[in-house]
């Protein structure tokens, strides 16, 4: 009998791990890291699962970085990681502009069926970290389960009353990587995947308006 896929955890890169710059990560100085994110990864490492980045670096199309910077910050960024007691099986990176039409560019899925295809992962076991709908779009495409973080930018709460209202399962609505792990634990557990977080409800009761609050 063949031996069962295993799942794996996918974390987008600019606005879950490091902070989203408008004007890009080009350097490795530029490259910030949002809070609890090592801690975060040092807990998801320790499911045993594998974990990978899959993120769309344009900037390389475009021509403000080269692809050996790209793969420089992530060696940089993974080793961060180690020291932190986490690991990173593999960083995807999609070097194309919208107009080249590849199927690695997310929303499309190719990273993470490249993944897949690599390390033999059962998607639809695995769990998806991301700040931008087209996160989510590549995650759902899969069957992965999608959870949506305010960092970055999901700043855009329309973005959230677009997860809320969809009512699927196996999307979720997490502050940051900190609590998006604790909710990917928890499903890891054996729990139903949680919608929104306990944390995540807490800040939008403070922040939203009472016609706001109806959306949660
Ligand atoms: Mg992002
Ligand atoms: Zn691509």
């Amino acid at each position: 009998m063949a031996m069962a896929a295993t799942g794996a955890i996918f974390l987008d890169r600019d606005g879950v791990i490091n902070e989203n710059r408008p004007d890009h990560v080009k350097t490795w100085e530029e490259f910030e890291w949002l809070p609890g994110v090592l801690t975060s990864i040092q807990r998801l490492s320790q499911t045993g699962l594998p974990i990978f980045i899959i993120t769309n670096q344009a900037i390389i199309s475009r021509g403000l970085a080269a692809e050996t910077t790209v793969q420089d910050i992530h060696a940089r960024m993974i080793t961060t990681i180690e020291q932190a007691g986490g690991h990173i099986d593999r960083a995807y990176y999609c070097p194309h502009d919208l107009h080249e039409r590849c199927e690695c560019r997310k929303p499309k899925p190719g990273m993470l069926k490249q993944a897949a295809q690599e390390f033999g992962i059962d998607l639809t076991r695995s769990f998806l970290v991301g700040d931008s709908w087209s996160d989510i779009e590549a995650g759902l495409a899969v069957g992965t389960s999608s959870i949506l973080v305010m960092t970055g930018r999901g700043r855009n709460q329309g973005n959230l009353a677009k997860l809320l209202t969809q009512s699927a399962v196996r999307m979720g609505a997490a502050c940051d990587l900190a609590d998006a792990t604790t909710m990917i634990l928890s499903a890891l557990d054996g729990e139903p995947m949680m919608m929104t977080t306990p944390r995540l409800r807490r800040a939008f009761h403070m922040a939203l308006s009472p016609n706001e609050l109806t959306v949660l």
